[in-house]
């Protein structure tokens, strides 16, 4: 019986950090190869094996997956949606260049499992905004989301055409204490606990009624692996499941942390990052996601403000 051996690619970043602990947990240390352009990040120091890697270089990638005999890979490294607008062709060129790396050598090694993660920037201002459901209008706007709905297409079309056995999931804005969030739209519900707890005052870049669909990283992670542990027979969606759990404002959890810390304020400046937001859902169904392999979210906006002041 072949061994699982993990590699995941972008292991540094928000995610990728408690993707990668979590992965070692159940896995194995050893088995884990994490990866990232950056220094090793300090939580994952001394838990297993890290290799520096640039995922744009397809050579170094494919010597590496046979190297270290990889059987799974998780692709995390991504130009997120605020940066990306910043340099729309960089975020273009990384974002489907890496995925068309991975996937490619996937094919030729008949790698056994790939996950690669799309998000709710696919869906754009002609969606249904609320309860968007898993098959609808998708015309994103920004060019985060575009390259997150070509990548679905690739990721389908590679698992029909040549049998690769990829699984991705549209993440909400995640929100978590370990890592840093890495420049997308949702990054204020990550600040604004910081903020609250240092300085009692937030000033929002997001309006106070823009209702975004919003998880906590815990249930992402154990999203992530159910769905890359849950048998083949059971996926029915090779683009990307609709994932979901809660959906608030800036006002709404503001007024969640004021039960934490009454003294707190929060004011409102808009940026660029206004006009993102107002283009995708305000919530969304995941029904099928949890039809077809079991689905359940845990935490709602109480439970999670409460976990997250109990850990920062
Ligand atoms: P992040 O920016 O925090 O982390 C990405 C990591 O990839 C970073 O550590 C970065 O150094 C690394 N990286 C970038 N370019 C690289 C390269 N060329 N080679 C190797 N590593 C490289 O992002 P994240 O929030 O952890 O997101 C991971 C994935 O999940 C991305 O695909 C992102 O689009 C998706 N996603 C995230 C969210 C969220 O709220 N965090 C929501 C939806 C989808």
């Amino acid at each position: 019986m072949k061994k699982d051996k993990i590699l995941v690619i972008g292991a540094c970043g928000q995610i990728g950090v408690e993707l990668t602990l979590a992965l070692r947990k159940m896995y194995g240390d050893t088995n884990v190869v994490a990866s990232d352009l950056r220094e090793e990040h300090e939580l994952l120091k001394g838990t297993g094996p890290y290799v520096s890697l640039d995922v744009m270089n397809k050579e170094m990638l494919h010597v590496l997956i046979i190297r270290h005999n990889i059987t799974q890979v998780y692709l995390l490294a991504a130009i997120l949606s605020a940066t990306g607008e910043k340099n729309p062709l960089l975020a273009w060129h990384i974002n489907m260049q890496s995925l068309l790396n991975v996937l490619d050598i996937a094919k030729e090694e008949n790698i056994d499992k790939v996950y690669w993660p799309s998000s709710i920037a696919v869906f754009g201002p002609n969606s249904p905004m609320q309860d968007t459901p898993q098959h609808t209008i998708i015309e994103p706007t920004t060019i985060y989301g575009i390259s997150k709905f070509a990548g679905e297409r690739w990721c389908e079309y590679y698992h029909h055409r040549y049998g690769v056995d990829v699984r991705s999931l549209r993440y909400p804005g995640l929100i978590s204490y370990k890592s840093a969030p890495g420049g997308g739209t949702t990054d204020y519900a990550v600040e604004i606990f910081h903020e609250a707890k240092e300085h009692k005052q937030y000033t929002s870049f997001l309006s106070e009624n823009t209702y975004l669909p919003m998880m906590y990283m815990p249930d992402a992670i154990r999203a992530t692996i159910e769905l890359m542990e849950a048998d083949a027979s059971k996926i029915s969606v090779r683009s990307a499941y609709n994932l979901s759990a809660m959906s608030f404002s800036p006002k709404e959890i503001a007024a969640e942390i004021k039960k934490h810390i009454p003294e707190f304020t929060i004011s409102y400046e808009p940026d660029y990052r206004q006009q993102i937001a107002d283009g995708w859902p305000n919530s969304m169904d995941d029904s099928l996601a949890r039809a077809d392999w079991g689905w359940k979210h845990e935490y709602d906006l109480a439970k999670m403000t409460e976990d997250m002041f109990k850990n920062i």
